[in-house]
């Protein structure tokens, strides 16, 4: 089992990452339990049956394949938003980033021609506002 803490190394680098007391659903290792301040606080701890160390490298390859699997769902969600009219400006606030962000990340060629690009953003308009300004002056 992981240290509470095993997905935390900037607040905890000793933490030795497989734990070996358990407090209800908080699992601590060594370095972390004796680090421990209020959590516990009065609990009495449960060992843990000694389990073999956590293999970092196998950790690194299982979240990158979970990091992968994620992206994909995320542009499968993505594609199913802008295929039930979803505007980027929706996605993008979704995501945290503006529309042209969530644009240029997610739109596939097939896409680019959708409606509301057309009408939200031709080059003509300004092109035309700087030709009026330039012949008012
Ligand atoms: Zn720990």
């Amino acid at each position: 089992m992981h240290c509470h803490y095993a997905e935390d190394p900037a607040r905890r680098p000793q933490c030795t990452l497989t734990a070996v007391v358990r407090y209800d659903d908080v699992a601590l290792c060594p370095s972390c339990q004796a680090r421990r301040s209020t959590l516990g606080k009065g609990q009495r701890p449960l060992p843990l049956p000694t389990s073999p160390a956590l293999d970092v490298l196998n950790w690194v390859a299982t979240a990158h394949q979970q990091t992968i699997a994620a992206e994909r769902l995320l542009a499968a969600a993505v594609t199913r938003a802008r295929q039930t009219g979803q505007p980027w400006s929706a996605i993008g606030t979704q995501l945290g980033v503006t529309r042209q962000a969530a644009q240029q990340r997610f739109a596939t060629p097939s896409s680019q021609s959708n409606p509301d690009q057309r009408a939200g953003h031709t080059r003509a308009i300004p092109h035309e506002a700087t030709k009026r300004r330039s012949r008012a002056s």
